[in-house]
């Protein structure tokens, strides 16, 4: 888990003088987890999802859906269920940043066998379950898989009500979003603070609206206070934000690679396909009451983390900052790990030469150390007093504070000193779904995709400059079915061409560097193929599938995984936030002026509380699946794991 210390958090003043201090020691405990770990090999697959919740309270008679400030309290009852009985409880659970929401994964990774696959749906249930068993249901209290809440940020949008004013919320000083609603866990009030104060001023979100036949030309919000920096920042044509907006939701997926090699390989591999899932997995088409002109919520939470000053954005000349940085600490990444790779990294990277070159010194590649050194560009944004003095050989959470706070669609994770955990891979850029089977369809997409590269040596490698474009692209209103995206022609190497079907590709071989090497391409044809060209992600999984030993129940679930994606990718299925458009859109209350009401969040949440719980088909969203999940391993399954396992006594994977 990230670092979620408790402790005493320092002022952003406080904070910045040790900044120096915490990228040393944050260096020396990477340097010294690379030392002792480097050579590390042999561990199998394990991996895990994480879910973000948000708990809703829905009101029948005054037609009202809010955000139940209560997290907290779920949260300690659903921690106290898991130490009671960590052998037997299926979930584990964390604090996010909204004090509405929480997180959730597996209590233990999954492992390696295909049946592991078929676990993730039922155990996604069970964590549903166990929330709701905590919940005030005939209040109408209910948890929802939203990435975005569409009224978040508007009037009296939490339950209770609470003011909510620059005066009121000393941390943010935002006008819409009240310090009540941020976790009441210290370091999230303390990212809001020390993100503003770092940056000079507070933070500035504007999203393009979009522009229905009744809505205002130009757009342009009056605010309820006259506020200086929201007349200064807030854009015509935008919906404005003045909050680090972190109740934005998403489903992420953490992979162990079999060795650091495998680890750098895998991030590289999955880094071209982020855009791809992002698009795939849209699902945030709404903000602050308006339709937004863009489906997904990457650009906003980038803009309302951004903690650059104005000397670090470009806009004043450096006196007192040192580098110029492109990006906010939450956005796309910069660049591949592996040698194989460098020739793809053409964006420029901003790094610290220093520890770049004691990265190099101590022995790590040029890549991984120019990554580093580019994520430590940072300043540590949140601190504890009584973490500032560390042992560099047993802890890291110098390192960690860092690492954790540049938060990217992909992120590499070295092990954690004094545990079994291997090199690890976290792919982060989807947007969660509303139901259970629609999030282990993404995940078990993304894990056997893995298992794919690495068994046909797969290659998507393109410019990463490349990369980031598509990023853009994806998030785009529909991008599945309008959007254009930098993709490979070949993927195979040049000695498994033949493979697969639509592989009779004019491009001959994988490895060329010329730029016929890769087109743009429909999210369809990447996923589903096209005849005579790409021959799609999904032929290729299922020539793996055909190679491996799979019982029939993983395999009937797993093939409608599959089917989901691929019917998304056509446009056969609606993505998440075309659903929600055009519910928004249907609506009889809608005014076609962008607004999403009261009333329409209210019906929008019921109906979709009633699909989360299955009681409403909705088989535009996801046909009408019957999947073959089961939250344990059949006893086959689990001999196989015994005897397949190294050390089999220690069995720390779900069974
Ligand atoms: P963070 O918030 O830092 O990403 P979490 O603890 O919330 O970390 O989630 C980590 C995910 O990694 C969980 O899904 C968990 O099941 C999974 N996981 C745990 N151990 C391993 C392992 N050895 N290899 C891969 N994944 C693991
Ligand atoms: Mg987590
Ligand atoms: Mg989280
Ligand atoms: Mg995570």
């Amino acid at each position: 888990m990230g670092l979620l210390t408790l402790g005493t958090p320092l002022s952003w003043e406080d904070t910045k003088k040790w900044s120096d201090h915490v990228r040393k020691h944050g260096i020396q405990q990477l340097i010294n987890i690379y030392r002792r770990l480097k050579d590390r090999h042999g561990d199998v697959l394990k991996w895990g999802d994480e879910m973000e919740y948000m708990l809703v309270v829905m009101d029948e008679d005054t037609k009202t859906a809010r955000l139940s400030l209560n997290a907290n309290e779920v949260l300690e009852i659903l921690e106290k269920r898991e130490k009671e009985s960590p052998r037997d409880y299926p979930a584990s659970w964390h604090p996010e940043h909204g004090a509405f929401m929480l997180e959730g994964t597996p209590i233990r990774p999954y492992g390696h066998l295909m049946e592991h696959l078929n676990m993730v749906e039922a155990n996604m249930r069970l964590r549903r379950e166990e929330i709701l068993s905590v919940l005030d249901q005939k209040r109408g209290e209910t948890v929802l898989t939203l990435t975005s809440f569409p009224r978040h940020g508007c009037p009296g949008f939490t339950d209770p009500e609470v003011e909510c004013n620059p005066t009121v919320n000393p941390e943010s000083r935002s006008l819409f979003f009240p310090d009540a609603a941020i976790s009441i866990h210290p370091r999230f009030r303390n990212f809001v603070r020390n993100i503003r104060e770092r940056r000079g001023e507070k933070v500035s979100v504007n999203i393009p609206v979009f522009k229905d036949s009744n809505t205002p030309k130009p757009f342009k919000e009056t605010f309820p206070i006259d506020d200086v920096e929201a007349n200064r920042n807030a854009k015509d044509d935008h919906i404005y934000m003045d909050y680090t907006a972190f109740g934005l939701a998403c489903v992420q997926c953490t992979l162990q690679a079999s060795d650091l090699g495998e680890a750098l390989r895998l991030y590289d591999q999955l880094a071209p396909l982020c855009p791809i899932f992002l698009a795939l997995s849209a699902a945030a088409p709404v903000h602050r009451g308006y339709l937004a002109d863009t489906d997904c919520r990457c650009n906003i939470i980038s803009q309302s983390v951004d903690c650059r000053t104005r000397e670090e954005r470009g806009l004043e000349p450096l006196k007192h900052d040192k580098f110029v940085i492109p990006k906010s600490r939450y956005d796309s990444i910069d660049c591949y790990l592996t040698p194989e790779a460098e020739k793809y990294n053409d964006i420029d990277l901003v790094l610290d030469q220093d520890i770049c070159q004691q990265l190099q010194d101590a022995g790590m590649g040029r890549s991984l150390a120019r990554h580093f050194a580019h994520l430590f560009i940072r300043d540590p944004i949140s601190l504890f007093s009584e973490k500032i003095h560390q042992n560099d050989e047993l802890e890291t959470d110098h390192f960690e504070a860092i690492q954790t706070t540049n938060w990217q669609p992909l992120r590499f994770k070295p092990p954690p000193p004094n545990s079994t955990i291997g090199w690890r891979v976290e792919f982060r850029p989807m947007e969660i779904q509303l139901t259970d089977f629609e999030n282990a369809a993404y995940v078990v997409f993304i894990v056997l995709l893995t298992r794919v590269i690495l068994f046909y040596n797969l290659n998507f490698l393109i410019p990463m400059s490349k990369v980031d474009e598509n990023m853009q692209e994806a998030q785009k209103r529909d991008a599945v079915r309008q959007g254009l995206f930098w993709f490979r022609k070949e993927v195979l190497p040049p000695y498994k061409s033949g493979l697969a079907a639509g592989s009779d590709s004019q491009c001959n071989g994988g490895w060329k560097e010329d730029d016929k090497e890769y087109t743009k391409m429909t999210i369809n044809e990447i996923i589903n193929g096209k005849a005579g060209g790409f021959q799609g992600l999904v032929s290729l999984m299922n020539s793996y599938l055909e190679t491996v030993d799979i019982d029939v129940d993983t395999r009937c679930s797993v093939q409608q995984y599959l089917r989901l994606i691929q019917k998304r990718a056509s446009g056969e299925l609606m993505t998440t936030a075309r659903w929600i458009r055009s519910f928004v859109q249907n609506h009889p209350k809608y005014k076609s002026d962008s607004v999403v009401s009261e009333e329409i969040t209210y019906d929008l949440t019921k109906v979709a509380d009633e699909i989360t719980k299955g009681v409403r088909a909705c088989p535009e969203l996801f046909g009408t699946p019957r999947t073959r999940s089961k939250v344990s391993l059949s006893s086959e399954g689990q001999k196989k794991l015994r005897k397949e396992t190294p050390g089999k006594a220690d069995i720390d994977v779900l069974i």
